[in-house]
């Protein structure tokens, strides 16, 4: 393949910190990394994201319209698309798609707004991950939920996909790790305080400081369309 060894030690590495952290269980969710050629190394279909074997993984290749097309190794799993949409977006990193169930709790209820389907309670989600739009239910595996993403005239690192889990991209397996981490406690504060009256969200002035300090995106800054 040409490839780096570093590059599928850095899935082996990322998914084995994941399901160390409780993020990824059984065989739930995905990941994959991407190189700067546009080659894909990704987690296979039904596997243990803990026990990756790196020479049993699965390798794609970027097409032309920014799909991701199988080369070799077993079969990815079915939801590379939205895999391949945060790619079209972001180009080379690494992909986090986890069921982990703060994400996926989170994920069913009402977005807090357009741009962030939960509120922000404490600083390091602004800090790590900032906005973080809500997408509407699709079946896991279906190729619009690609399209939906595409579709969104935000800027974002991360979505909720609603009643299935967590998408984000980062540029390294430290911070994909961090990111994943900051946004599935960001969810699961979201849940505990959803019906408590007196909870009260950061103010937006400081929110959008903090983001903007840590170069996340907050609020409804569009993308600059090259
Ligand atoms: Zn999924």
């Amino acid at each position: 393949m040409g490839s780096p060894v570093s590059t599928a030690d850095d899935l082996v590495e990322l998914g084995r910190r994941l399901v160390s952290l409780g993020l990824s269980r059984g065989t739930a969710g995905n990941i994959s990394v991407r190189t700067e050629d546009g080659e894909v190394v990704a987690s296979p279909s039904g596997t243990d994201m803990g026990a990756l074997d790196p020479d049993g993984l699965s390798w794609l290749t970027s097409t032309d319209g920014g799909d991701l097309e199988q080369v070799t190794g077993p079969k990815a799993s079915k939801e590379m698309p939205i895999h391949a949409a945060m790619y079209r977006r972001f180009g080379a990193g690494v992909v986090v798609h986890t069921h982990s169930f703060h994400a996926v709790q989170s994920s069913c209820l009402p977005p807090w707004s357009e741009h962030c389907a939960i509120p922000p309670y404490a600083p390091y989600f602004a800090m790590k991950v900032g906005n973080c739009p809500l997408i509407p239910y699709r079946h896991p595996g279906d190729p619009e939920l690609g399209a939906l993403i595409d579709g969104v005239d935000l800027d974002f690192h991360a979505v909720l996909l609603a009643h299935h889990g967590l998408v984000l991209v980062a540029s390294t397996v430290d911070e994909a790790v961090t990111a994943t981490v900051e946004l599935e406690d960001a969810c699961r504060l979201a849940v505990s305080l959803d019906q408590v009256p007196l909870a009260r969200v950061l103010d937006e002035a400081s929110v959008a400081e903090l983001a903007q300090r840590s170069l996340r995106p907050w609020g409804q800054r569009p993308i600059k369309h090259l």
